[in-house]
């Protein structure tokens, strides 16, 4: 047996049946090095035993705030750090949030998220989010929120409006995270976090992969999340869609299969959360998909634009559900 294949037999007894907040990055740097097929039977099999895995729960997201944003994230094309031809704009209507959140539904999305390229929100701006996700949630839909950083006030007045998720994503390890921005720190989004966490809100967390990041940064990325005080329920791996103006605009594009393991260690460390196929799979091909689902992913976003970035068209979505055997979770 190698030594990937011991710890990995050692840590995956450990595993069995417990959801840990302890694990260590040898750990899951032996999940990274398992032979691909014995990784994702592990994946699989942990899915099987919390998820029915026919089943993807489909969101929508929508930027209800667009551009002009402060910080400096070196893959955003929100950043006003950055000349991407994103022209800024103000905080949407209630009203026309509302008409997109009722058309989502329509189109048989369960979760409406809701993002604005904000450092953090203004107390009357959050007004304005609040009366959003009590009429999303009046339509009988989950509700999401990003707005960047809060306070543990900003997020109790969330919570009491009656917001389900709130997604912060970490974006990448700690070690390699000055690499991608400077304006604010590791530990303010993990403050952000324990706010949400502490207003009983339910969190959405995770990062991006193909930032130039090297593999002992995704294994630190995975342990990191897999170690918080109680597992983010979405965790959103990204797949970094390269923005012209950006400065991480023209790097080498990561391997698929690479983005595959990172689902099935996001799968097996935290196997009671929903791991979310989020942004770049517009340029993921069908099969990379299929296999991303196979390593326990089970939810994907929807709908023509993440934000500010293209999404995969809802028919072609469909017509892979379609020839997967798979269906929208109720
Ligand atoms: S990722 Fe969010 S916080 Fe960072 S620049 Fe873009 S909109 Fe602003």
């Amino acid at each position: 047996m190698s030594l990937a294949e011991s710890l990995f037999s050692a840590a995956a007894k450990k595993a069995r049946g417990a959801v840990r907040h302890d694990w260590t990055r040898e750990e899951v740097r032996a999940l990274f090095d398992l032979p691909f097929p014995d990784l994702v039977f592990e994946a699989q099999r942990i899915h099987r035993e919390n998820f029915d895995p026919r089943e993807v729960q489909i969101s929508t997201l929508l930027s209800i705030k667009t551009g002009g944003c402060p910080e400096d994230c070196g893959y955003c094309a929100q950043s006003a750090h950055y000349d991407t031809g994103v022209k800024a704009q103000k905080l949407m209507s209630i009203e026309a949030v509302l008409a997109d959140a009722r058309a989502a539904k329509a189109a048989g999305a369960s979760r409406f998220c809701m993002g604005a390229a904000w450092r953090s929100p203004k107390d009357r701006d959050l007004d304005s989010v609040c009366a959003m996700v009590e009429g999303v949630k009046a339509l009988g839909m989950e509700t999401c929120v990003t707005l960047g950083m809060l306070t543990g006030a900003q997020a109790r007045r969330l919570k009491d409006a009656g917001l389900d998720y709130y997604n912060h994503n970490l974006d990448t390890s700690p070690e390699y995270y000055g690499q991608i921005i400077t304006t604010r720190t590791y530990q303010d989004r993990l403050d952000t976090l324990a706010c949400v966490r502490e207003a009983g809100i339910h969190v959405c967390c995770g990062g991006i992969i193909g930032l130039g990041e090297s593999r002992e940064d995704r294994i630190s990325m995975i342990a990191t999340l897999a170690s918080l005080p109680a597992h983010p329920e979405s965790v959103p791996i990204n797949m970094l869609v390269q923005v012209e103006g950006t400065p991480l605009a023209g790097r080498d594009k990561l391997d698929p299969i690479e983005f595959v393991r990172t689902v099935a260690a996001a799968r097996i460390t935290m196997p009671k959360s929903m791991v979310r196929l989020s942004a770049g799979r517009e340029d993921m091909t069908d099969e990379t998909q299929a296999l991303c689902f196979l390593a326990g992913a089970n939810s994907i976003f929807y709908g023509p634009k993440l934000l500010t970035t293209p999404n995969r068209a809802h028919d072609k979505d469909m017509a892979l559900l379609g020839r997967l055997g798979m269906t929208p979770m109720a």
